[in-house]
């Protein structure tokens, strides 16, 4: 980097918010392991960019009005959330009533919604096991969407390029579901907030499938959704992101998936990213938002593609390269000891091509 970069740090939002939205287990093939979406993924990406002078900081304490988020999310979706977090311990001493269990209660426990699949009845919105609600997940969640709105204000305002370190992540949630960590879709929120100055696409270049993203603008034909994930007939989120889904009635050709196989290597996937790079040119939007996830790296304990540290460079530099003016949304990554290389390394790519 030379000195002029250090002039041009990326505009970055931030709130300890998420610190206290910490499940504490996730249960796998019978046991419990400790959950892996936990809050230091995020501190380790904020405290290496800091000091590598990668980014401004600005931390933000006032949450955004809920209404901005429904342009994305179902309100009673929206309502219920809410309620089950800022009630937890009634949720669960009633679910446990059912039991006679209700002296087994303990400070801060999570309530875990009975499973149901995607877009299912009134009143049951979690499709998993791993996205339990406790008594600080609301406040963290809506923070979260909060600097993604707050990043996608600075484009608005005219700059160029701004990062959201959102957690938790949001690309898994749909207008009226809820799973795989994720509770509100930060990128769809802030896509639907940038909407006003014209067409917006979203680059997901997240391991797993922003199936939440995609049901979310599916029929909407102003926002694209650009997607290169694992194949979903080999992992996460398994029903959909297949090629042969490309958009409703009203938005054809405006969802596009790039699955990839395990094992898929940096020139297969850097020749994909070409490809999608080439697709959201032609679409031409005025705004640009990236799912960042850093699952994709080859020591990924979820993932399995083979990208090192140094490809995540050549990533931010082909995406900035386009230049429209870009937000930045934090999704996965779960490589602890990587994640802050993996994140100095991206945005690096990303100011070199400023
Ligand atoms: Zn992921």
């Amino acid at each position: 980097m030379d000195a002029n970069h250090d002039a041009r740090r990326i505009t970055t939002f931030y709130s300890a918010s998420h610190l206290k939205h910490a499940p504490h287990i996730e249960f796998l093939h019978g046991q419990n392991v400790p959950y892996f979406e936990m809050g230091c993924r995020l501190e380790t990406i904020k405290q290496h960019l800091l000091d590598d002078k990668l980014i401004d900081l600005h931390i933000v304490d006032t949450p955004i009005e809920i209404s901005l988020i429904h342009p994305a999310h179902d309100p009673k979706m929206i309502d219920y959330l809410r309620d089950v977090s800022e009630n937890v311990e009634r949720y669960i001493r009633d679910d446990f009533a059912i039991y006679h269990m209700e002296d087994q209660i303990e400070d801060d426990s999570y309530f875990y919604e009975s499973v149901f699949p995607p877009q299912s009845t009134d009143g049951f919105y979690i499709y998993d096991s791993v996205s339990p609600i406790g008594k600080h997940t609301w406040d963290a969640v809506l923070m979260s969407a909060t600097l993604a709105v707050r990043g996608a204000d600075v484009l608005l305002n005219g700059e160029g390029m701004a990062y959201a370190l959102c957690r938790p992540p949001g690309h898994h949630a749909g207008r009226r579901f809820m799973g795989g960590y994720c509770y509100v879709n930060n990128a769809a929120v802030a896509a639907y907030h940038l909407k006003s100055r014209g067409k917006v696409a979203i680059l997901d270049i997240d391991y797993h499938h922003g199936n939440g993203t995609q049901e979310i603008v599916w029929d909407d034909p102003d926002l694209l959704f650009v997607s290169i994930h694992a194949d979903p007939t080999q992992d996460y989120p398994h029903y959909v992101g297949f090629a042969s889904e490309t958009g409703g009635n009203n938005a054809p050709d405006s969802n596009i998936n790039f699955p990839l196989r395990h094992g898929t290597t940096p020139d297969v996937y850097l020749d994909t990213l070409d490809d999608a790079l080439r697709r959201i040119q032609a679409f031409d939007p005025s705004s640009l938002i990236i799912s960042l996830g850093f699952d994709t790296y080859k020591e990924e304990p979820m993932g399995h593609f083979l990208l090192d540290i140094s490809h995540f460079e050549i990533i931010g530099r082909k995406i900035s390269a386009l230049g429209f003016p870009t937000l930045y949304v934090q999704e996965g990554g779960y490589a602890i000891n990587a994640l802050s290389a993996m994140g100095v390394s991206f945005f690096r790519g990303v100011l070199e091509e400023r």
